[in-house]
This record gives C-alpha cells, sequence and structure tokens, in this order.
C-alpha cells in the first residue's frame, strides 16, 4: 500500500480508510514532518477528530471488536488530545467511565476523575501509532496511577515497524516489562524520507 493510491483503494474496504478520505484528513503533495522529515503524504487527524460523526463511527468500529473478541476491560484512557476525544466517545458507547492522559513535561500522568481501587484493568485508546511515545507514556500513567493495561487501540498504524502486518488482528505489545495486546483498525505505510533522499526536493 505504497503511495497515494493507498488510501483511494483501501476505502472500497476499510472503514477508516474511508473516514480518511471522506474527512479530507488524507492528504498527498509536499509535507516536512515536524521530525524534519519530508513526505508525499499526510494525515491531518483533526480533520475526523473535530467532526462527531466520525469520532462516533470509528467508536462504533472498536466497541464490535471488543465484543467480537471479548476483551475484559474496566475503564478506558486516551492520551491528550485525540486519544481522549476518542476515549469519550467510547466510554459513552459502553457506559464505561474514561480517564484521561494529560501531557506534562516528564511524561504523562492521570490526574482527574476521581480514584480507582488497585488492579483495575484500563483500555488505552489513540489516533495513530507512530513512533509509540503517547502509548508508552499512558502506559506508565496508568501504573503510576495504580492501574493496570487490559488493551491497546490505536485506529491508525503507521508505525512502519516489523511487528506491524496488516493481515494479523493485533500483536502483542511490550513496555517496561508490561505486556498487553494492541489492536488497529488500519495499518498504514507512509513513506518519509530524509531531505536529500526526498523525491520533490530531487527533482528541483
Ligand atoms: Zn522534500
Amino acid at each position: 500500500m505504497r503511495l497515494g493510491v493507498g488510501v483511494n483503494i483501501m476505502a472500497k474496504i476499510n472503514k477508516v480508510a474511508k473516514i480518511l478520505e471522506d474527512s479530507g484528513a488524507y492528504k498527498e503533495g509536499h509535507f516536512v514532518l515536524t521530525s524534519g522529515r519530508h513526505s508525499l503524504q499526510y494525515v491531518d487527524k483533526f480533520m475526523f477528530l473535530s467532526r462527531p460523526k466520525f469520532v462516533v463511527e470509528i467508536a462504533k468500529m472498536i466497541k464490535k471488536r471488543i465484543n467480537k473478541s471479548s476483551i475484559d476491560y474496566d475503564v478506558i484512557v486516551g492520551p491528550t488530545q485525540g486519544g481522549s476525544i476518542l476515549a469519550y466517545e467510547l466510554a459513552r458507547q459502553t457506559g464505561r467511565k474514561y480517564f484521561i492522559a494529560e501531557k506534562t513535561v516528564e511524561g504523562r500522568v492521570i490526574k482527574r476523575g476521581g480514584e480507582i481501587r488497585e488492579g483495575t484493568r484500563f483500555l488505552i485508546i489513540d489516533d495513530i501509532y507512530t513512533t509509540g511515545k503517547s502509548i508508552d507514556e499512558t502506559i506508565k500513567a496508568v501504573e503510576e496511577f495504580g492501574g493496570e493495561v487490559s488493551t491497546i487501540f490505536v485506529i491508525i498504524d503507521r508505525s512502519n515497524k516489523d511487528f506491524k502486518d496488516k493481515l494479523k488482528e493485533g500483536c502483542l505489545y511490550t513496555y517496561s516489562g508490561t505486556a498487553s495486546w494492541m489492536y488497529w483498525l488500519y495499518g498504514m505505510d507512509l513513506e518519509d524520507f530524509e531531505e536529500k533522499d526526498c523525491p520533490v526536493c530531487k527533482g528541483k
């Protein structure tokens, strides 16, 4: 699924790809990422996160997957900003409570919404998995809050990591000695380049 054909073709078979297309979140062109790398595609996640009808639809897909796989959890948590928006909607649809993993200078912390009992199982939800930093920080925040991570859901996996296999239903995710199962709704291969290797800059 390299280059621009990806989303357009996938939109016919994957509901998340369709949301990316319908919301205008998927863009093609020439982009300089915050990492400094250059890319020919870009996902502007707030194009779908800012429209409740898409957030409702995404949460519905996750709820369906939770039911299908009989996933066991007590509460939901999402890292700011996108993850917390999704956490709210999933909590609304499932009748569970949700927490927000807020960003601090040293990582993330859960500090609002009251106490939990020891061992409460958290389902983490986030929008796009790229480097895994916000997921790792959220796992740490859950543990520091006294909870356990049961499952991780990401809407889009664009990590290009070895464990990514679009045919798989999920994978084991380990961070600092904790292993949990991670699911994603849509795996994307988005290429990025060093400036010197960027096909657009090279053609100038
Ligand atoms: Zn370039």
